[in-house]
């Protein structure tokens, strides 16, 4: 299990820094960037800090197909929780061959796709496409009704602005 195995640490003091410490991944290794002054106990404290932040951080990039289906189940009980088993897919998984679309739903064999694109990105972001190809089981069109679904979530307009600035920033017209 690679994500058990404690990494090497180096350790580099700086006579620059004052309060801040930083970690960073390097191949195997951590390397985490302390203040010069700090004492052992400190150095010894802010490890353990830092690499306990680095396996939270890494951790949530491991989003599983399971994790997502989980997310859908969790979006329909609280926004579309009265269309039952009508918001339910058959399937909901991470796909690596979809890179002009966040996400895409058939709701002929009521099946999801999601792009690993946004794989890395908020929470609530993640929800907000989700939501909208939950939706799509419901109304295959991007008419008002199907507006009014996706309204229901609170971060709809902000999650759709993230995006929009996501695609805009990496060039890629990027649809849903
Ligand atoms: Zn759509």
């Amino acid at each position: 299990m690679a994500g058990a195995r404690k990494p090497v640490v180096e350790v580099r003091r700086s006579q620059r820094r004052r309060r801040t410490v930083s970690a960073y991944r390097d191949g195997e290794r951590v390397v985490v960037l302390i203040p010069d002054q700090f004492s052992r106990a400190e150095e010894t404290e802010w490890v353990d800090r830092m690499l306990a932040r680095l396996a939270a951080r890494e951790g949530r990039l491991v989003r599983t197909d399971d994790e997502l289906f989980g997310r859908a189940t969790r979006l329909r009980g609280l926004y579309l929780a009265e269309y039952g088993d009508q918001a339910v897919p058959v399937s909901v998984r991470w796909v690596t061959n979809q890179n002009g679309r966040w996400g895409s739903c058939t709701p002929a064999d009521r099946t999801i796709r999601i792009s690993h694109r946004i794989q890395d990105m908020p929470d609530w972001v993640i929800d907000y496409v989700l939501l909208h190809e939950l939706a799509h089981l419901i109304v295959p069109s991007h008419n008002a009704r199907f507006w009014a679904l996706v309204g229901r979530y609170p971060k709809a307009e902000r999650a759709r602005g993230y995006l929009e600035g996501v695609a805009a920033a990496s060039g890629t017209p990027l649809t849903d």
